[in-house]
């Protein structure tokens, strides 16, 4: 419809040409991996042995910061991940509230966009990281 925004509308078209019906999009790779293998710059606010984090190039908020896995392992959304999985989840969320609260101390939020009706557009695991102003609700 034409209330659809862009961002919306690129996310639509980013699931159908990645095929999520594919169980891993294994040989897909993603601009994440440009910007983990620094082919590409990013302005990373945190690294550790499994998690990365970088300001979003176009944020939607004062902060907007995405927190991905650096093996993406399949993760190519978080509804495919597995049971073995649990633990890295654990980590990320865990790294996103460490640097939620540091850069946002009056509150954040944390968005999961997943599949074509989640508008999710990149096909690698990552956790937005919002705030910096007041976030409204219903997200929309
Ligand atoms: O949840 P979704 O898949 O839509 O989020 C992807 C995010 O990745 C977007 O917010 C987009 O701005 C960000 N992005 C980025 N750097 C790129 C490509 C996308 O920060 N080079």
């Amino acid at each position: 419809s034409s209330e659809m925004s862009d961002e919306v509308a690129k996310a639509k078209e980013a699931a159908k040409a990645f095929d999520l019906s594919s169980s891993d999009g294994a040989g897909s790779d993603t601009v994440f991996d440009k910007l983990l293998s620094g082919e590409w710059p990013s302005d990373k606010v945190y690294e550790d042995d499994k998690a990365f984090a970088f300001r979003d190039v176009s944020p939607q908020a004062p902060v907007h910061i995405l927190v991905i896995p650096k093996k993406r392992d399949g993760l190519v959304s978080l509804s495919k991940a597995r049971e073995d999985q649990k633990e890295l989840l654990g980590h990320l969320i865990y790294v996103a509230q460490e640097i939620g609260k540091k850069e946002c101390p009056k509150g954040f939020r944390l968005v999961i966009n997943d599949g074509e009706e989640g508008a999710q557009s990149v096909f690698h695991l990552h956790i937005h990281i919002l705030g910096g102003r007041q976030m409204n609700w219903p997200p929309g």
